[in-house]
């Protein structure tokens, strides 16, 4: 008998055994299988492995279906899987999830459709002939809608008997789903048509009218169903109406889903003399190195040479992965990619829908259509076939680690296991490096290239601090701003340049609160206050989308006292207006970005100029290119310096750093103003010389005194619970235990900044893991000592969330 170990997308610890029945015997490693898990539930699952020993504890069930024809997993895939699982101590069931796009992964939630063969429904039994009866009807219906209509929970034989009879298709649908998408197309049969026929018709009239203005201004003669509808305001009848009378006719055509994108004239350009010497040294680096930290100040022109570097790893005809921390940055990036390298690249993040995802992976597995994918974290699941080169843009970016759902990944990291594992190249690259990946560049783990001035001769930014302590105690404020940075702002505009305003987002959304007691409006089921959002006129909940109506009397004291405190952007541009009342102020924050091409529109106004002024948080900060910004305002620097975390200087000095590399990038010396209540601060001075040595060998040195990386590993549980108590004593006998193994290196529990989310309270250990032990070893000890806290019966529904190396 042949056997499958499978992996399904769920959190589960093992690996399942299948048997194959002989009509799959073709199944091979790495291929989608359905399989039933538990009652009545169908997933799809990946083939880990194939073999002859039959199961022990249980007996197997047998594959339903094959998916695919070829594998679509590789076993470099699966070793990185493997490796992330181990890594950050999680399941491979939970990496599956993360790395397959959805329309690869077919559940219990999944449609049966029926065949289009003719049916013979006399070999039908009762039950299947409901099944039948009700897919004619619906056309389409999930497993769990054919239990309830049997008013049956295992479905399980009927679905496979149907299958077998070959009435319903499962499979067909899995592949339908990836079916490119198709448009209807109107076309003119007559185009001299006699006017006479729209007597009395003066709709179709009007349908036949815009159809004809349709074609010269999108100079085609085909035009969409969708366009002349919305075009003409009619309805689809009238346009059918149109179709019978001989005028027009309609057809289907299958478009693609990924964007095209038309070649233009690529742009070529040379490298400056140091670019060059740059370039030659990452080659050279790369001779004895798997990873080059290129490290480039602000504006050094490190995008010019990445494009160097692709352009040879294509032409070798190896495959080329450019990752960015954040969407956002793709669409900037994507079009500086294309200028040289046209349609050869392709794009992948998660705000693309299921579809479009599969198709890309699609793309990527069978054809070389994208020698080069600029993405996201999750672009590192990608099948590539043939990757040389990864580049990891902004390395010290935080968003590369996912945070909020298992497996708790660092895609820089995996990076650059996975080109352990491919025999390729990473180049990391950052104007302000993560202490870390310098250190590893000093220790010569990894090869050190620097760029230590601006492309085209222009100078590092002019950076000016601003003692608003002072400026305050001569009550000379101007709400948030001082009139040293009024006065410079209206210098830029008056010079027809662009200004950008920095707000931390931290600590700084406006809250409703009580004058005379004090009270602020908190959200029900977390421990934050609802901040303010002006637009809506709501208070809302960043942590669990709860929102409630503005109060205008405080719910402690019922005083009507209650104002808004704090600054939020929305509040700066309201307040910076009236100073400048021609200026056209907009925000960039996550509320003006929600929606898909919200946040490229207002890059591309900024870019085109039709904003003077952009405030915005920390999006604008990341490696944006812009090229009349004369002015960059910190707002606030202080809430950055004294959030409480580790690396509060280190990230500090990245985000000053990098907004103030925002200006004077092209041309001209910029100008940077932070306002800030700690104007002494090592780190803003730090800033200031544009030291980032300075900044590295302090914080180093703090790192080594009190043990933190890169000298020790960080492994942090979070614990949770409904139950206040249960929480705390969850957490304490957890502590107490890993206290025995690492004492002094278990810090903690302690209450995270926010204790308590969508009613669970939490409590937080960190365990920090020295480079005497091994990192292995000990966290699969954390993880015995965790299993037997759970499995303590007051425990049992306590949660235990595991971050291995949290950002
Ligand atoms: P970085 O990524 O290091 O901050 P960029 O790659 O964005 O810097 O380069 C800064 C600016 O200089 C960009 O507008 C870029 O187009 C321009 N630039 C850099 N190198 C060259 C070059 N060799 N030729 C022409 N323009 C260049
Ligand atoms: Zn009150
Ligand atoms: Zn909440």
């Amino acid at each position: 008998m042949i056997y499958v170990d499978v992996i399904l997308p769920l959190p589960l610890q093992n690996s399942f055994t299948y048997e194959v029945p002989s009509e799959f015997k073709a199944v091979q490693e790495g291929m989608r299988v359905v399989v039933q898990f538990g009652q009545k539930k169908f997933y799809t699952a990946i083939v880990f492995k194939i073999h002859n020993e039959t199961p022990k504890n249980y007996r197997a069930k047998p594959i339903i279906n094959v998916l695919d024809h070829q594998p679509i997993i590789s076993n470099q895939q699966f070793k990185l899987w493997e490796w992330i699982a181990n890594y950050y101590c999680c399941s491979l069931g939970d990496v599956m999830h993360s790395a397959l796009p959805s329309v690869l992964k077919l559940s219990s939630e999944t449609k049966l459709k029926i065949t289009e063969n003719d049916v013979d429904k006399s070999s039908l039994n009762d039950k299947e002939f409901l099944v039948v009866e009700a897919l004619e009807i619906q056309k389409e219906l999930s497993l769990n809608e054919v239990s309830k209509i049997l008013n049956q929970k295992t479905i399980f034989s009927i679905i496979k008997s149907l299958l077998s009879k070959k009435v319903i298709l499962l499979l067909e649908e899995l592949n339908e789903q990836y079916k490119p998408k198709s448009v209807r197309l109107v076309s003119c049969l007559n185009k001299d048509v006699d006017f006479k026929i729209f007597k009395n018709a003066k709709k179709q009239e009007q349908v036949f009218r815009s159809f004809i203005d349709l074609t010269k201004e999108n100079k085609t003669p085909l035009i969409t169903v969708k366009e002349l509808l919305e075009v003409s305001s009619s309805s689809y009848q009238t346009l059918n109406t149109l179709v019978t009378k001989g005028v027009f006719s309609i057809e289907e055509k299958e478009i693609s889903r990924i964007e095209v994108y038309e070649n233009e004239d690529l742009i070529s350009f040379d490298l400056s003399d140091e670019q060059q010497n740059a370039l030659k040294q990452i080659q050279k680096s790369f001779e004895s190195k798997e990873v080059v930290l290129l490290h480039g100040v602000t504006s050094s022109g490190k995008t010019e040479i990445f494009i160097k570097l692709i352009q040879d790893v294509i032409a070798r005809g190896e495959q080329v992965l450019y990752l960015l921390p954040e969407i956002a940055l793709t669409t900037q990036i994507i079009n500086r990619l294309r200028k040289h390298f046209g349609d050869k690249v392709g794009v992948y993040h998660s705000k693309f829908n299921n579809n479009e995802r599969g198709e890309i992976w699609s793309e990527v597995l069978n054809a070389n259509r994208f020698p080069i994918i600029l993405g996201t974290r999750s672009s590192i699941f990608l099948p590539y076939q043939n990757l040389g080169l990864i580049v990891v843009d902004e390395e010290h970016e935080s968003s590369f680690k996912q945070k909020q759902s298992s497996p708790r990944y660092n895609a820089r990291d995996t990076a650059i296991m996975y080109a352990h594992i491919l025999g390729a190249k990473v180049l990391l690259a950052s104007a302000t490096p993560s202490l870390e990946t310098y250190h590893n560049a000093l220790s010569q783990k990894f090869g050190l290239v620097t760029l230590s001035s601006r492309y085209g001769g222009v100078k590092m930014p002019e950076i000016d601090i601003e003692d608003i302590k002072y400026v305050t105690h001569r009550k000379q404020m101007k709400g948030a701003f001082s009139p040293h940075l009024l006065e410079e702002i209206e210098k830029s505009l008056l010079n027809k340049q662009q200004v950008i305003l920095f707000q931390n987002r931290r600590g700084f959304a406006p809250v409703c609160s009580c004058k005379s007691c004090g009270w602020t409006a908190k959200c029900q089921s977390c421990d934050v206050s609802l901040t303010f959002h002006k637009q809506q006129q709501l208070l809302k909940c960043h942590y669990c989308g709860y929102s409630e109506h503005l109060v205008k009397k405080c719910k402690a004291c019922a005083s009507m006292e209650v104002q808004m405190k704090g600054y939020g952007t929305e509040k700066l541009e309201e307040e910076l207006q009236p100073f400048f009342p021609k200026a056209i102020i907009k925000r960039l924050d996550l509320e003006t970005t929600r929606r898909k091409n919200a946040y490229q529109t207002i890059i591309n106004d900024f870019e085109n100029r039709n904003i003077d002024i952009l405030i915005g948080t920390q999006m604008l900060t990341k490696g944006l290119d812009f090229d009349h910004v004369s002015l960059v305002g910190i707002i606030n620097a202080d809430a950055l310096l004294h959030f409480p975390d580790f690396r509060s200087y280190e990230r500090s000095y990245q985000l000053m750093t990098q907004v103030a590399g925002r200006a004077g990038r092209k041309n001209k010396q910029g100008k940077v103003l932070i306002q800030t209540y700690s104007a002494n601060h090592d780190i803003i001075h730090a800033v200031q010389r544009n030291d980032y040595l300075s900044m590295y060998h302090s914080e180093l040195l703090e790192r080594k005194t009190f043990k933190y990386p890169p000298y020790c590993k960080l492994l942090s549980i979070l614990v949770s619970h409904t139950d206040y108590n249960i929480t705390n004593q969850a957490a304490r006998e957890l502590a107490l235990l890993l206290c025995q193994s690492f004492s002094q290196n278990v810090l903690g529990p302690e209450y995270p900044a926010v204790s308590r989310i969508k009613n669970r309270y939490l409590k937080n250990i960190l365990v920090k893991i020295g480079a005497d032990l091994s990192l292995n070893q000990s966290k699969r000890h954390i993880l015995k000592l965790i299993d037997s806290v759970h499995k303590m019966s007051q425990y049992k529904s306590v949660r235990f969330t595991i971050d291995v190396d949290p950002q």
